[in-house]
């Protein structure tokens, strides 16, 4: 078995994170969505144990203090986290794991684990996102300018990720990021794993 594939998605709020991975979700096999803990009011619709775990900010402080998160973070003024145990469950799935987590989130990944697939998604104005914020219910005027005003911020890292997909084109976007998903898995480090034969001919170390 292989280990698994962390993806790291990040991007401004409103760029389409949330939208796309649900999409990824459903396209694509042996691949399943790391749900965070948060300490923000559930958006209408929103479950809890699907979407996000939502708990108080006591609890939260519980688990950093008991080293439960492979990372966390405060963002828009609100704690997030990735509990340690999706990822070790994944990996021992061999099942990919989307994280879908803010620039600082995904750094800490980074140095933690050192592996992984690192993708930011933006439209690509600033506009669109304004408009999908107004759009997207569950957030008051204060709250859409305090993300507003973040995404400036967010996007002086887009550099530091592997890949950017534009989410202009909600089809267009998913289509890429499968494509992205896909050729990952096709890295030759990767798929080698899954030769069933002619290990003994493999030509790079
Ligand atoms: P994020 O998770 O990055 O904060 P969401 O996935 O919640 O963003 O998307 C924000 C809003 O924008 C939602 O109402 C969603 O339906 C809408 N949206 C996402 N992608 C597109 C797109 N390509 N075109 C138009 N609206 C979009
Ligand atoms: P939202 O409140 O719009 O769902 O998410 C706000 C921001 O928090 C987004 O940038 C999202 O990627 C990020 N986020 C969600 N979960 C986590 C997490 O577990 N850790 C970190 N660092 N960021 C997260």
């Amino acid at each position: 078995m292989t280990q698994g594939i962390l993806f790291v998605v990040s991007g401004p709020s409103g760029s389409g994170k949330t939208t796309l991975t649900r999409r990824i979700i459903e396209m694509l096999d042996n691949v399943r969505f790391s749900v965070s803990f948060t300490t923000r009011e559930p958006r209408p619709g929103e479950v809890d144990g699907v979407d996000y775990r939502f708990v108080s900010r006591e609890e939260f402080e519980e688990m950093i203090r008991e080293n439960m998160f492979a990372e966390w973070a405060v963002v828009h003024g609100h704690f997030y986290g990735t509990p340690i145990y999706e990822i070790e469950r994944a990996r021992s799935c061999g099942v990919d794991l989307i994280l879908d987590i803010d620039i600082q989130g995904a750094k800490t990944i980074k140095e933690r684990y050192g592996s992984g697939v690192y993708i930011f998604v933006t439209p690509s104005s600033f506009e669109a996102l304004r408009e999908r914020l107004l759009k997207r219910k569950g957030e008051g005027m204060a709250e859409i300018e305090k993300r507003l005003e973040n995404a400036r911020r967010e996007m002086e890292e887009i550099c530091s990720y592997d890949y950017i997909i534009i989410n202009d084109r909600l089809d267009e976007a998913v289509e890429n990021l499968v494509s992205v998903i896909r050729a990952e898995r096709c890295r030759k480090e990767r798929a080698v794993n899954l030769l069933k034969d002619f290990k003994d001919k493999l030509c790079y170390d």
